[in-house]
């Protein structure tokens, strides 16, 4: 029987690219997964006088919100030469991911959002016209009128494990309406693939529920924590021994603005000093410090091994290109 392949792929908004999809009908699974087109004048990708830009398959997993035979497909953007397309990020990751191969880096990205009502003006939680009490008891609370959307939350880690993403956890956020999910630990392609799925399956369970998901690293202005992807990082040898994190956390000190110029749109909103931040235009790293900009864990520092957090990128960040420059800059 023909099923539903849902291909989807990362646009050329600017600043921040949407994820988008369509789908395909297709004959009985060979598991292979054709290439296929788009108009690429419609997401910002091609001029309309030459709108043809390419899908190639990169990840597919089982659709959980179809279910049956249908699946998901994650894909890369090409031109009609073949040659990447100038908004694909995949590309140069995969060719770091490649270069580096033999130091096993994996990452487990925390992926913070905000939900809100379908006006796209008013978070979940927040009283008409006004708002919520202040931060303290939301953050991995529980009970009527501190948590909203937790349903969501719900069928989208559920949604995530039927898929096979390798989501690890999830957790209510410290203001309301706001969650967490993460992704990992894994390489540095298998993570961005698969949180780029997994982001499209929350705009997409949301939908259900008439709420939107924003990815906004700062949804409220204000004394409200905004939202992040803290990208933890290890290679095999940070894995074995403390040396090599603190190695890698130097060489980070020496290459922020390129991090930083790349780790998602509006972040300077977020990163001001304030709410378990960093200031933008500072540098540091410290056990235990979510003030820092890197943050070396507590039971990394008693077991002299282990992995790295990078507080700095921004919910909205593109993965593909936040583990290429922790892979470049710490593994060369
Ligand atoms: P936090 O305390 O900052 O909220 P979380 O528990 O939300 O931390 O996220 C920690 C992430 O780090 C998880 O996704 C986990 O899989 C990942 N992780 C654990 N060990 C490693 C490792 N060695 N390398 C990379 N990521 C790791
Ligand atoms: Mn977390
Ligand atoms: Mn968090
Ligand atoms: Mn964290």
């Amino acid at each position: 029987m023909a099923f539903k392949a849902e291909y989807m792929w990362v646009d050329g908004t600017e600043p921040t690219p949407l994820v988008r999809s369509k789908t395909k009908v297709l004959e009985d699974g060979t598991g292979e997964y054709p290439i296929w087109g788009f108009d690429g004048s419609s997401t910002n990708q091609a001029p309309g006088e030459n709108s043809d830009c390419v899908l190639r398959p990169v990840y597919s997993c089982p659709d959980p919100i179809r279910g049956g035979d249908n699946v998901l497909v994650m894909c890369e953007v090409l031109l009609p030469d073949m040659t990447p397309h100038p908004t694909n990020t995949r590309a140069a990751c995969a060719e770091v991911a490649e270069k580096f191969a033999d130091q096993e880096a994996w990452f487990g990205i925390e992926q913070e959002y905000t939900l809100f009502e379908s006006d796209r003006i008013k978070p979940l939680g927040f009283p008409e016209g006004g708002f919520p009490g202040p931060q303290g008891p939301y953050y991995c609370g529980v009970g009527s009128g501190l948590i909203y959307g937790r349903d969501i939350s719900e069928e989208h880690a559920s949604a995530c494990i039927e898929a096979g993403i390798g989501i690890a956890g999830t957790n209510a956020e410290v203001m309301p309406g706001q969650w967490e999910f993460q992704i990992g630990p894994l390489g540095p392609l298998e993570v961005s693939d698969q949180l780029w799925v997994a982001r499209w399956l929350l705009h997409r369970i949301a939908e259900e529920f008439e709420v939107s998901v924003s990815i906004d690293p700062k949804p409220v202005t204000g004394d409200w924590n905004g939202a992040g992807c803290h990208t933890n990082y290890s290679t095999r040898a940070m894995r074995e021994s403390y040396q090599p994190i603190i190695d890698a956390c130097e060489a980070l000190g020496n290459n922020i603005d390129e991090h930083i110029s790349n780790y998602g749109s509006g972040n300077e909103n977020r990163l001001t000093g304030l709410h378990e931040t960093q200031r933008i235009d500072q540098f540091n790293y410290g056990v235990s410090d979510r003030g820092a900009s890197v943050r070396i864990p507590w039971q990394v520092e008693v077991d002299q091994k282990g992995y790295l957090e990078d507080r700095r990128p921004a919910s909205n960040m593109d993965p593909y290109l936040v583990t290429r420059l922790l892979i470049q800059t710490t593994c060369g």
